[in-house]
């Protein structure tokens, strides 16, 4: 089955012919046909679109295109619904952007079809990113392809059930407080969120802007390399993109851990973290030492208001974002007497629950009188957070934690409490708050409570985070401790009908 290789897999055959761009595009295709009636992963996806893609690919390859020149070309890659692709649905799993049609290409997006990517779908996503297990998608929950009963993780959960299920080679997801770590984690994939300024946010949907980074979601280290090295780059449409030259990730995969120093924070390993989890990270650590590198005791005693300042700072700047979705300029509209209730009733019938209260918390928090205790305070303390990592990355090349306290969850077990639900995302938080990078890639499995699950285990993610622009020593470490495990090269079972 094509659709089940890794990007380098895929590519050394179709560069020798012996598959076809068409032929790894049908089979994605028929795996979405067969499997994601259970899964959900896919909010639409546009069939003839995508095999016209394949046959330029195919084209090139046979005019002689190489994947020197064109990285990814041939290879089908799935993308979240807040990526703007033109000429197709753009939606943030919203009511509000309900049949709105996206006019023009995400830098991202430019990228990808620029190295031959077949880019198609449109992933399911916590409404406007906000979320951690999509169950604040306006339209389905996507299901975890280990147990259909979990969650995948989120906000970008169907971009990490796609991947996992093999409905496509990788996908593109935001990551604005966890969002691409934390569902790779939970669904058994790699998955980056880029330094901030790496990677372009022109035609990305801004739930947090000085917090969102797009990034892949890849079934190897190598293929995350790929597709960073495809997507990063300074874009003059985006004044937070930095003029920083994009390395050859694929080149520095390779070499030891030897001389690598690693941070293990005191903090982050506390009360609330699932025993397995930390078992399974434990032994990740041990198997990183084996492997050369030293593990040295760190502290980021900040850690502890990562969350709080976090969504002080996020549901600020989703408050501001989220005003343009007035019901004039975009998507849905409401009829009203005059133009406040139409403003009041588009977004009180587009917008759900979770982005009202987020809508609503922001605004508090940025109100005249309560600006400084809150805001002003939240940002002061971003600062310390960010000088805890940078303090610790003068010590040490790359920091290892869980990526998340627990593994997948069930469906409905969280999504009545927003604390809990919050609380998912206590690991990965701080690194948007400093802006630096972060990774997750699988360490192992916990067994899955549930007896007489399909799959008798739920995946674990081990997080690396790295200082800024340190993406090719992530890439090296996770590599080097992937090659040495067993974890990647398991899949979920699945009824495939
Ligand atoms: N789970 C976090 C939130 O709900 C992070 C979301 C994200 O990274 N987009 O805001």
């Amino acid at each position: 089955m094509v659709n089940q290789l890794t990007i380098s897999e895929l590519t050394t055959r179709l560069a020798r012919r012996e598959t076809s761009a068409r032929e790894v595009t049908q089979a994605c295709l028929d795996r979405i046909q067969q499997v994601d009636g259970e899964i959900k992963a896919f909010l639409s996806f546009d069939a003839p679109d995508a095999l016209k893609q394949a046959e330029h690919a195919d084209q090139a390859l046979a005019g002689g295109g190489t994947h020197q020149q064109q990285p990814l070309l041939g290879v089908p890659i799935a993308l979240k619904d807040i990526l703007a692709v033109q000429g197709q649905p753009l939606g943030c799993a919203s009511k509000i952007l309900e049949k709105f049609i996206s006019p023009y290409d995400a830098t991202v997006v430019e990228k990808l079809k620029a190295a031959g990517a077949i880019v198609f779908g449109r992933l399911n996503m916590d409404e406007f990113a906000m979320g951690s297990s999509t169950e604040n998608s306006a339209y389905f929950t996507t299901r975890n392809p280990w147990d259909t009963a979990r969650i995948p993780g989120g906000s970008s959960g169907g971009s990490a059930a796609a991947v996992a299920a093999d409905e496509c080679l990788a996908s593109l997801g935001t990551d604005t407080g966890g969002s691409i770590r934390q569902p790779a984690a939970l669904c058994g994939c790699v998955g980056l969120k880029p330094t901030y300024g790496r990677v372009s946010r022109y035609g990305v949907v801004a739930f947090a802007s000085s917090l969102d980074q797009i990034g892949p979601f890849t079934k190897s280290v190598a293929d995350a390399a790929t597709v960073l090295g495809v997507i990063a780059g300074h874009d003059s449409r985006d004044s937070t993109s930095v003029p920083e030259p994009v390395p050859n990730y694929r080149a520095a995969l390779n070499g030891g851990l030897k001389g690598l120093k690693l941070g293990l924070p005191k903090e982050y390993f506390i009360s609330g973290i699932d025993p397995e989890v930390s078992a399974a990270v434990n032994a990740a650590v041990r198997q990183l030492e084996q492997l050369g590198a030293e593990i040295i005791e760190i502290s980021l005693p900040h850690t502890e208001y990562a969350v709080a300042v976090y969504y002080i700072v996020a549901t600020a700047e989703a408050s501001a974002n989220l005003a343009r979705f007035d019901g004039i300029r975009y998507g849905l509209r409401m009829e009203g007497a005059d133009l406040f209730e139409l403003y009041s009733k588009t977004r009180g019938a587009g917008f759900g629950p979770e982005v009202k209260r987020r809508i609503i918390l922001g605004t508090y928090v940025l109100s005249s009188g309560y600006y400084d205790a809150y805001y002003l305070r939240a940002q002061k303390v971003r600062t310390l957070i960010r000088d805890d990592l940078l303090k610790a990355f003068a010590k040490v090349d790359a920091i290892v934690t869980p990526t998340s306290p627990t593994a997948a969850f069930k469906v409905g077990e969280k999504s009545g409490d927003p604390m809990q639900m919050y609380l998912s995302d206590i690991f990965t938080i701080s690194c948007n708050l400093a802006g630096n990078c972060g990774l997750s890639v699988p360490c192992g499995f916990i067994r899955n409570p549930e007896p007489g699950s399909r799959n008798p285990k739920l995946p674990v993610g081990l997080q690396l985070l790295g200082p800024p622009f340190g993406e090719a020593t992530l890439f090296k470490i996770a590599h080097a401790y992937e090659q040495a495990t067993p974890w990647h090269k398991e899949r979920p079972q699945l009824n495939a009908r």
